[in-house]
């Protein structure tokens, strides 16, 4: 199968994970990977980078338990290993504390994180605004580390990476038999898909080393993580909101939202602030797209585009799963094609 090209668009989380699935299971496989940005500089550099997922009511649940569970038992061995310190990842344990009761108290991923229970009325005082809790430990997943040990590890199984921007992926067809597009809002142009949207979203990086224990707001707004280097807050949630500057009204709202479940916040320092876009979509899109036709002296052949992009606020979350996803559609792609074989 030798001399068989796949270009992976996107240097974020998804494109990275894409690309190192790629090169590690296909080895006959030469690899590229291409981006206009790479850490530190990416969407997913500044996420908070905690493993969790809300139900998406648009994909089978045993698509989204799979997505979940590929990707935490990839990152749990990370965690668990010598490499976790360099790669950022760790497990993390706390509460997602809720106003008011849920429907649906034991979600989708209850049984694939570790130690999922509901909090009970002693845990519960603390947050006397709150009736009810779950208490579990996931994974933080910090990809301004994440990020360039995926790129090492990429480059170890023979990946290569240039950065550059792509105007059009249809340009790739004529270098490579597989186009892998991973680039995440940068897929409004690139594959013409208007249904991204950019869901805006700003946090705080806090000097708090006392805190160990995660907080979320089952509103999913407000957000407290501890991390390697300390602790990330939020949030905002800004649907069609293109706007990259740190506003001073939402580090106000913010700081407020977060001392409220964390009083000692109040002495905490401020490292630094950063705002993200996330590449919002109904449901991600993990699928084969179509044949570009491209004209090789005259006896044509045809390229196949592999979308995975539209991860919105979990991209992190499920990066690994829907990478391994994308990886099988690659590879029922070249087997399709026995000529390259
Ligand atoms: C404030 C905030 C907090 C978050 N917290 C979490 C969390 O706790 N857990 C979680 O799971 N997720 C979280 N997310 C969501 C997560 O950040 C995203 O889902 C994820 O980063 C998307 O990854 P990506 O690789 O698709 O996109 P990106 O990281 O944006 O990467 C896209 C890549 O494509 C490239 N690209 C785009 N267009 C082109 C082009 N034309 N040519 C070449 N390259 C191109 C870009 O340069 C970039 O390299 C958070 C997001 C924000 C904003």
């Amino acid at each position: 199968m030798g001399g068989v090209r796949v270009v992976v668009v996107g240097a974020g989380v998804v494109g990275f994970s894409t690309a190192v699935c790629i090169a590690e299971n296909l080895r006959h496989v030469s690899v590229t990977l291409l981006g206009e940005k790479f850490s530190p500089e990416t969407t997913s550099d500044g996420a908070a980078g905690i493993l969790f997922a809300n139900h998406n009511p648009d994909v089978p649940v045993e698509q989204q338990r799979r997505w979940f569970k590929s990707s935490f038992d990839h990152l749990r061995l990370i965690a668990q290993s010598e490499d976790a310190p360099e790669a950022g990842v760790m497990l993390s344990s706390g509460w997602q504390i809720f106003r008011d009761v849920p429907e649906d108290k034991t979600p989708y991923w209850s049984d694939l994180v570790l130690g999922f229970r509901i909090m009970t009325e002693r845990e519960m005082v603390r947050f006397p605004e709150h009736r009810f809790g779950q208490a579990f430990t996931t994974i933080k997943c910090e990809c301004s580390r994440y990020l360039p040990w995926l790129e090492k590890r990429f480059r170890r199984a023979g990946g290569q990476v240039e950065q550059r921007r792509v105007d059009n992926l249809q340009d790739l067809s004529g270098s490579f038999d597989v186009i892998v597009n991973c680039s995440g809002l940068g897929s409004r142009s690139l594959a013409a898909d208007v249904s991204v949207q950019p869901v805006r979203g700003q946090v705080l990086k806090m000097e708090a080393p006392w805190l160990q224990h995660f907080i979320r707001d089952g509103d999913g707004l407000t957000y407290i993580f501890p991390g390697i280097q300390g602790v990330t807050i939020g949030g905002t949630r800004q649907g069609g909101d293109w706007n990259l500057q740190v506003e001073e009204n939402d580090t106000r709202g913010i700081l407020k939202r977060c001392s409220s479940l964390e009083p000692s916040l109040t002495r905490a320092r401020i490292l630094s602030s950063w705002v993200g876009l996330r590449p919002d979509r109904r449901t991600p899109r993990v699928e084969v797209e179509r044949e570009v036709e491209v004209e090789v002296k005259k006896g044509g052949r045809s390229v196949t585009v592999v979308h995975n992009y539209g991860h919105g606020g979990v991209g992190v979350t499920l990066a690994w799963g829907t990478a391994m996803e994308a990886l099988g559609l690659v590879k029922k792609s070249l087997q399709g094609n026995k000529a390259k074989l």
